[in-house]
């Protein structure tokens, strides 16, 4: 079953078109990782798929329902799509709890004892249930990681989407956000990351897309793409980065 396709996806910004026509389709349960250069549009692509970006032309359908049509409630929609970024964006006000308990509240009408239990079940499962009462700045940068996890799950969405969720963490701290990703895709989550972790797309990918100025260039499973390369371009930007 199909979860979320994009067909023939442009966006531009101005006179820049930075997504040039892009079509995806990812499965129920499937892993997706995007690579490519700085620039070439990963991240507009990823926020492209919950609206986060303002579609110029072609189409995004989560579940059956079309995102780009002007009838469409994307609200409901969006809180499916679940979303990690690189900069945490906890909010720096709030207790751990508190993010996590917010949008369930705002959003789904959780009672607030729901939301506190839906919450704690959460933490326990990337290992931050000690830190419940914590601020954000009181946490490292994989703890801030895990608990942007953890609130993004507490609306309970069935695709998750991650922008390059470990760039912005110190090297000994990115083995902990990987594990808690690894475990969500092991229990079944449908997952589009875009990272620079080869070791996280070679282990958990089933799909490598390699995205270069606005375009996919080329995509295949894993060892296809990481092993075998059939685009020039694809075979330069894993000799640079590999
Ligand atoms: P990547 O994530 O692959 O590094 P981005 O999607 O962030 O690439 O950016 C792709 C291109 O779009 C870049 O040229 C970037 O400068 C441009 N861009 C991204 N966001 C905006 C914006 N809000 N306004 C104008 N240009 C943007
Ligand atoms: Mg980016």
């Amino acid at each position: 079953m199909t979860k979320l396709k994009t067909e023939a996806l442009r966006k531009s910004f101005g006179e820049l078109e930075v997504l040039k026509g892009l079509d995806l389709e990812v499965k129920e349960g499937e892993v997706v990782v995007i690579i490519g250069p700085s620039g070439s549009g990963k991240s507009t692509f990823l926020r492209c798929m919950n609206l986060l970006e303002e579609v110029s032309d072609g189409r995004v359908i989560v579940d059956d329902f079309d995102l780009t049509d002007p009838k469409q409630d994307i609200n409901k929609i969006r809180q499916n799509v679940g979303m990690v970024f690189q900069q945490f964006n906890l909010f720096p006000h709030l207790s751990v709890m508190d993010n996590i308990t917010m949008a369930p509240k705002q959003l789904k009408d959780l009672s607030g004892e729901d939301a506190r239990t839906l919450a704690m079940r959460l933490l326990d499962s990337v290992g931050m249930s000690d830190k419940a009462d914590a601020y954000p700045s009181s946490l490292s940068g994989g703890q801030k990681q895990r608990v942007a996890i953890a609130r993004a799950l507490a609306m309970e969405p069935d695709i998750m989407l991650f922008d390059e969720p470990t760039s912005a963490l110190d090297p000994e701290m990115v083995g902990e956000v990987l594990a808690v990703m690894k475990k969500l895709a092991e229990d079944g989550m449908t997952m589009v990351v875009v990272t620079h972790e080869m070791g996280f797309a070679r282990e958990m990918a089933d799909r490598v897309i390699f995205m270069d100025e606005g375009n996919i260039v080329e995509e295949g499973r894993p060892e296809q793409l990481f092993g075998n390369p059939q685009n020039e371009r694809t075979r330069d930007f894993l000799d640079k980065i590999l």
